[in-house]
Order: structure tokens, then C-alpha cells, then sequence
């Protein structure tokens, strides 16, 4: 009999959290978990969830205009924003709901609040000690900020689904999948959105050309997005606020919503004193099966600053607990992940990026730019991006990247030829399903030579 209460005690209950505590307990530990603000984390409470619910708001605005085209008369459309927040926020108690009969359901304790680390079996979590065998961190991330004058005037991500008012004017600063997203999300709900971002095109880390082909849709749609354009402070007059950009540009504006990266959460957890190695922003180091360099502590999700995705928290925390309580030692390959950007057109993206391909391997490049057909009759200017990063020599498939819509619907199929080895070969011989936008990506038959190759030829 040991004197510890619990095998393994999870700080955190988002999705890596409430995953490992849960797999913990189907393989026979006794489990607990701590959440000092919601069951459910960033994801469901404040982060995808509620995101692609507004996602889905912002596009009826387009379905409205596109339905002429189509032969049906709509009266102009009128939007409340009060209804959408009430609903929303209906579907994320309902979610917060089944997330704690989760915890229940596998045996798993939840003790509320914060906690902190006293010893390295040892918690206090709101003056109550909990003594762990295992102790799991899956603290997540926050919303990161720089020192800008007026700072204190802008709203983030957690602000921006509890506002009373939808806005008349928004700024949105940021360049990340997040800043991209909200953008999308005012701008189709009726906002006039200004998007700053300080570097020389969005989405960075993105392929080139799924970066470039959004920038292009994103302006086409009449958001006002800046790059190369860095803030220098931020005013407030007269019930609007004023951001003043380092060129000197004056933008009046009703919310100023910053997206510039996010932190992990690791302030007061009490890890330096006991020796936790952290990184670059407070990031805490582990080895492939997340232990951390204090051997009963281990590390999980965004509080490890590795692939910043909800299915990728879940994968890590089911394989800690497999490895540990399971006997099934595993590690998660990150290669072919796929993932989505609810931007307005959404962005698919699974594997290598051209520029990530070109550095290891010789590259053929597939690529098709076509318009959709629903907009052959709604009269709507936009382009479907598509593209495949193929390496030369095995035939194998290292990348596809598109813009469009559906895009993450189409590319979590396409994640699955890739984690398979698929090669181009076999994109090939797939049969299309037509007429869909999907098709192209087995029908691309034209390797792509860029312009200036063909002149030096
Ligand atoms: P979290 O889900 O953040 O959970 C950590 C939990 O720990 C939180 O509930 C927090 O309150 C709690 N906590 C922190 N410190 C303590 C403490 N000391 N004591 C007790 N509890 C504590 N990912 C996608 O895959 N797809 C998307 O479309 C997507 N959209 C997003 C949109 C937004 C606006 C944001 C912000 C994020 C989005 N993400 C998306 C990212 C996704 O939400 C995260 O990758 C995921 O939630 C990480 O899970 P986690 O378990 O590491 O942390």
C-alpha cells in the first residue's frame, strides 16, 4: 500500500488532459484531474468549438448572396448577433456537460481549481494536497501579447465569443491561423475588418502558395488586410478606438482584437524549484513519450509548445497513458498530421510544405487553380487552390496543401493516403468522384514548371 492518493493526478482537464486521465483509468489506474476555470479546455470552451460555430455563421451571409444566382429571391438578410452568443453558448454547457459525465463515467476524480506543484508527488489545489505517484501537466496555452502603448484597449480570442455587440468596425492584428479566422468570422457577419499583420504574407509556416492564394481570397472579399504593417499604439476617443500604425496609418476602429501567438501555461505551477526543465516561452521539454527531466512528471498538449492541435493533445495523452498504464509503449509521428483554417476560403494542409519538401528532396509539384462551380451561377469571383508535393524519386506523396471550400473536409481523406505512403501513382489510378472539387486531387496530370524555369529552357 502506498500513501499516495492517487496513481496518476492530470493538471488540466482540456483535451489532452481529460484523454489521458480517462485511457489512465480504462487501464486500471486510479485517476485524477484538477481544471481551475472550465472541464473541456480551450477547444471546447473558448478555442475550435465555439469558433466553428461562428465559422458557420459568417457563411450564411455569402449563401444569402449566392442564392439569386440560383433562382431564389431573399429578402436582405438581417443578422443578431445576441442569438448567436445565447445558442452558442447553450451548445458549449451542453459540451462542458458530457466532458465532466466523461470524467465520471471512467472513474476518473475531478477536485476544481487551481493547482500547483509542491513536491514532485505533491499538489495543492486550492489549499487541499493531493499526493500522486504520476503527475501529468496539460496546462495549455494563453493568448500572448506584445507591449504595444494601449495595450490594455484590445480584446483576444477568450473576449471575442462574449462580446455583447457585434462590432461596426473591427481591427484584427495577427497573421496566425487565428487571426486569419476571426477576420473571416466579423467580415462575413457584417463587420468592416481590418487585418494588420507586421510580416510579408500570413500564415507562416504555411506552403507558399496556400498562403498567397488565402491573402488573395481574404482581399477579393473586401477585408482590408495590411501586411508588412506593424502597430504603434493604440488610442481611445471620443467611445472608438485609434491604431496607429508604424508607417504612420490612422485606423478608427470599434475592437481591436489581438491573435499574436499564444504561451504555454506554466506561471505558478512551481516547476523551477523542482527542476522541470522549460524552453523557448516557458515551453516544457519532454522526450517522445512526454516525460519531462523529473522522471514521475510528464508533459502534455500546448504546455509542450509541439503541434498546437486538439487531435494531436488527444493522441499524446492516450499514448502516455498506453505507455505508461498500458504496457504498449508509443510515440506519435507528426509527419502527415492533417489540419484545417476556418478561414473564408477554409485551407487544408497535411504533410510537408513545398519549401519544407525542397530542403530533403528532389520535388515535382502539382498544382491546379480552378474556379468552384457552385460560383459558375452565383456570379462569385473566387479560385479553388489545390496542389501536391511529390518526391521525384520514390514517387511518394510529401505534401497537399489546398484553399477552397470544404477544404478540411477534403483533406482528412487525403491525410489517410499519406500517413499510408501513398505515391502520385496511386493518386492516379484512384477514381475520381465527380463532379466534385475533391477530383482534382487524383487528376492532376501537368507536373508544374514555374514561369522563369520555362524561360531558361
Ligand atoms: P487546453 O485545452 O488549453 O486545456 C488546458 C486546461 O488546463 C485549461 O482548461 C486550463 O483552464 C487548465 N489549467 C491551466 N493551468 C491550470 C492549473 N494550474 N491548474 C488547473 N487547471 C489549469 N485546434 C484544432 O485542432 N483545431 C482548431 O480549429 C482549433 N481552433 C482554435 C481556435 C482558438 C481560438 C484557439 C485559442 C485554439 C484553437 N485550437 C484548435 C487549439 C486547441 O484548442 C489546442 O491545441 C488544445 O485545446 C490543446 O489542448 P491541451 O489539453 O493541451 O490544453
Amino acid at each position: 500500500m502506498t500513501d499516495f492518493d492517487f496513481d496518476l493526478f492530470v493538471i488540466g482537464a482540456g483535451s489532452g488532459g481529460v484523454s489521458a486521465s480517462r485511457r489512465a483509468a480504462a487501464h486500471g489506474a486510479r485517476a485524477g484531474i484538477c481544471e481551475e476555470y472550465r472541464v473541456g479546455g480551450t477547444c471546447v470552451i473558448r478555442g475550435c468549438v465555439p469558433k466553428k460555430l461562428l465559422t458557420y455563421a459568417a457563411h450564411f451571409a455569402e449563401d444569402a448572396e449566392d442564392a439569386a444566382g440560383y433562382g431564389w429571391s431573399v429578402a436582405p438578410p438581417s443578422f443578431d448577433w445576441a442569438t448567436l452568443i445565447a445558442n452558442k453558448d447553450r451548445e458549449i454547457d451542453r459540451l462542458n456537460g458530457i466532458y465532466l459525465g466523461m470524467l465520471e463515467g471512467a472513474g476518473v476524480s475531478l477536485i476544481e481549481g487551481r493547482a500547483e506543484l509542491k513536491d514532485r508527488h505533491t499538489l495543492d489545489i486550492g489549499g487541499r494536497q493531493v499526493r500522486a505517484e504520476t503527475i501529468l501537466i496539460a496546462t495549455g496555452a494563453r493568448p500572448w501579447t506584445p507591449e504595444v502603448p494601449g495595450i490594455e484597449h484590445a480584446i483576444s480570442s477568450n473576449e471575442a465569443f462574449h462580446l455583447e455587440t457585434l462590432p461596426d468596425r473591427v481591427v484584427v492584428v495577427g497573421g496566425g491561423y487565428i487571426a486569419v479566422e476571426f477576420a473571416g468570422i466579423f467580415h462575413g457577419l457584417g463587420s468592416r475588418v481590418s487585418q494588420l499583420y507586421r510580416g510579408e504574407q500570413i500564415l507562416r509556416g504555411f506552403d507558399r502558395d496556400v498562403r498567397d492564394a488565402l491573402a488573395g481570397e481574404m482581399l477579393g472579399r473586401g477585408i482590408d488586410l495590411r501586411l508588412d504593417c506593424q502597430v504603434a499604439r493604440i488610442g481611445h476617443q471620443d467611445g472608438h478606438f485609434v491604431v496607429t500604425t508604424v508607417q504612420d496609418d490612422v485606423i478608427e476602429t470599434d475592437l481591436v482584437m489581438y491573435a499574436t501567438g499564444r504561451r504555454p501555461n506554466v506561471q505558478g505551477l512551481g516547476l523551477e524549484a523542482l527542476g522541470v526543465d522549460t524552453g523557448e516561452g516557458g515551453a516544457i521539454v519532454v522526450d517522445d513519450f512526454g516525460r519531462t527531466s523529473v522522471d514521475n512528471i510528464y508533459a502534455i498538449g500546448d504546455v509542450t509548445d509541439r503541434m498546437n492541435l486538439t487531435p494531436v493533445a488527444i493522441n499524446q495523452g492516450r499514448a502516455f497513458a498506453d505507455t505508461v498504464y498500458g504496457g504498449a509503449p508509443r510515440t506519435i509521428d507528426y509527419r502527415f498530421v492533417p489540419s484545417a483554417v476556418f478561414s473564408n476560403p477554409s485551407v487544408g494542409s497535411a504533410g510537408l510544405t513545398e519549401e519544407e519538401a525542397r530542403a530533403s528532396f528532389d520535388v515535382d509539384i502539382y498544382k491546379s487553380s480552378f474556379r468552384p462551380m457552385k460560383a459558375t451561377l452565383s456570379g462569385r469571383q473566387e479560385r479553388t487552390m489545390m496542389k501536391l508535393i511529390v518526391d521525384a524519386k520514390s514517387d511518394r506523396v510529401l505534401g497537399a496543401h489546398m484553399v477552397g471550400p470544404d477544404a478540411a473536409e477534403i483533406i482528412q481523406g487525403i491525410g489517410v493516403a499519406l500517413t499510408c505512403g501513398a505515391t502520385k501513382a496511386q493518386f492516379d489510378a484512384t477514381v475520381g468522384v465527380h463532379p466534385s472539387a475533391a477530383e482534382e486531387f487524383v487528376t492532376m496530370r501537368e507536373k508544374y514548371v514555374a514561369e522563369e524555369a520555362k524561360a531558361a529552357e
